[in-house]
């Protein structure tokens, strides 16, 4: 019987990957939603230009 160590998984909001548990993460990983640093800006990069977009609309 070999015994692995438990890590958590998240699925990456951009790429759609399960990723996991990382150690730089371990005070803030309930808000962890992307796997890596490239694919939170891309995710933020594109909410902002939403925020933008329907702002306008929206008068
Ligand atoms: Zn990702």
């Amino acid at each position: 019987m070999h015994k692995k160590p438990y890590l958590p998984q998240k699925t990456c909001l951009v790429c759609g990957r399960p990723f996991s548990w990382r150690k730089k993460w371990a005070r803030d990983w309930e808000q962890v939603k992307y796997c890596s640093e490239r694919c939170r800006r891309q995710r933020s990069a594109a909410s902002d230009a939403d925020t933008a977009d329907s702002d306008k609309s929206m008068r």
